[in-house]
């Protein structure tokens, strides 16, 4: 199945409870509607103020209508930070209680197994997972090819799920041999990683608007590449304008481990190795300090901001009030599945808003400002002025929750921030680049069981075979 083959009606959603726009004024349209024509949003407002020629269409047979009485609509959620293929390892007992690097040393061993099919199915189980939770648009952050596996298998599940798609392009190349964390048979030579980068780009790299394919230059962490890696991975995404992404300041550890081995905070590695800028962002960040925040912020660096995985592995709580003060864009990231086994990217912003107030009092992140750095922010993290808004022009990307359920009873009073206080629900609509992926609660043309049972088979294989290496 290919998601893009036949263009989509225009879709015309109307009758929301709520319209959230997260546009420039900040509107929410009570009894809100907003239509869709091709890739983009054409029209923007109540619906008793849809102009005729949208009921001439219908008429006609020309679009297609949805009723979304008792929903509140909103941008499709931005993920900025995951690792998909880890759906495969979740909740595995050998990783359970570890922070980070002990946690990444007991992984390395069953990633190092990985396949390319294992990459598609478990790149289309975390997808799905994300669609079904809010998110319209995903980076995924891929750092180790084994057995011939490619950046190629997740951006092929990209295309099947009907996904917004940054594919961001890890790498590893200082194994334990060399003083780095990760074993040596799953690290590459540098000249391969930049020589695939290329390629990749070549090959898959849309710079339009409203594109569905961005690659994006992402060697792991400071603590499995090369400085030479650092710098020529950022030449090499200036020249071709594509965006940088790797893990900073992750905990205490890592700081220790900078200040080691660089002489310097991890702010200032990435300064020194011109990891800075508008085209860059950076994950979890938890212990970026006074200097780091100025920086990033006069610099318009990004941080992807993973409060579920900080708290399973014990790393802090990231101070993004500081950030957003000092114009840090922050977006959210769910992780990978092995340090958040929980994707839910609206779940997420939930979580962000609580721990924000666990650290900073209970003012410190309000239910809209959540649910706006897990729209607009993320958009900008991503360096992208199409998504994150509902306005005419912007992408189509476009979900809707019910809020009629057990869940969110009672909290009618606001049911913006009833979206985040209350329990995270299944996105009931998600239109993404104007098609209807999720209607109902449901994959529109896709039958997940299958691709589910599949993935619990590669899963038991996977543990399995590190588990009794002889039998395999
Ligand atoms: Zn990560």
């Amino acid at each position: 199945m290919n998601a893009a083959a036949t263009p989509p009606r225009p879709l015309i959603l109307r009758h929301a409870d709520m319209l959230v726009t997260m546009d420039a004024a900040r509107r929410e349209i009570p009894d809100g509607a907003v239509v869709t024509e091709g890739p983009a949003i054409a029209w923007v407002g109540a619906t008793a103020e849809l102009p005729p020629v949208y009921a001439e269409a219908l008429a006609r047979g020309q679009a297609e209508a949805i009723d979304l009485r008792g929903h509140v609509v909103m941008p499709g959620l931005v993920n900025t930070h995951h690792h998909m293929y880890q759906s495969l390892t979740r909740a595995v007992p050998e990783a359970q209680d570890a922070e980070l690097f002990g946690w990444l040393t007991n992984l390395y061993l069953l990633w190092a197994r990985l396949t390319p099919e294992m990459i598609r199915v478990s790149t289309r189980i975390a997808m799905a997972e994300l669609m079904l939770s809010g998110c319209t648009t995903s980076s995924d952050h891929l750092y180790l090819f084994p057995n011939g596996a490619r950046l190629d298998d997740s951006i092929e599940a990209a295309d099947a799920m009907g996904m917004r798609f940054h594919a961001a392009r890890g790498s590893m190349s200082v194994g334990r041999s060399l003083g780095g964390l990760p074993p040596d048979e799953v690290v590459e030579s540098e000249d391969a990683i930049l020589r695939d980068s290329e390629r990749l780009i070549d090959r898959w790299h849309d710079p339009s608007r409203h594109a569905m394919r961005r690659i994006v230059l992402a060697p792991c962490s400071p603590f499995s590449v090369s400085r030479d890696l650092m710098r020529l991975s950022a030449e090499l995404a200036r020249e071709r304008g594509v965006s940088l992404h790797t893990h900073l300041a992750e905990n205490d550890n890592d700081i220790a481990y900078s200040r080691e081995k660089f002489g310097m905070t991890p702010a200032e590695y990435a300064e020194d190795l011109g990891w800075v800028g508008r085209d860059v962002w950076h994950a979890h960040c938890v212990k970026l300090d006074a200097a780091g925040i100025a920086l990033f912020g006069r610099t318009g660096t990004g941080v992807a901001h993973c409060p579920c995985s900080n708290m399973r592995l014990a790393s802090g709580i990231a101070p993004i009030g500081a950030m957003r003060r000092a114009g840090v864009p922050v977006g959210l990231g769910v992780d990978g599945s092995a340090s958040n086994d929980g994707a839910h990217l609206l779940g997420e912003a939930r979580q962000a808003m609580l721990l924000q107030r666990v650290g900073f009092g209970p003012a410190a992140m309000t239910a809209r400002e959540a649910l706006e750095i897990a729209t607009l922010g993320g958009a900008r993290v991503l360096g992208r002025d199409d998504i994150g808004a509902l306005a005419p022009g912007m992408s189509a990307d476009i979900v809707a929750f019910d809020l009629r359920g057990v869940g969110h009873a009672g909290a009618g009073h606001d049911p913006v921030a009833a979206l985040v206080f209350c329990q995270p629900g299944v996105a009931a609509l998600s239109v993404i680049d104007g098609r209807v992926r999720i209607r109902d609660g449901r994959f529109a043309d896709l039958d997940l069981a299958p691709l589910l049972a599949r993935h619990r088979e590669l899963a038991r294989t996977l543990y399995e075979q590190a588990r009794h290496p002889h039998l395999s």
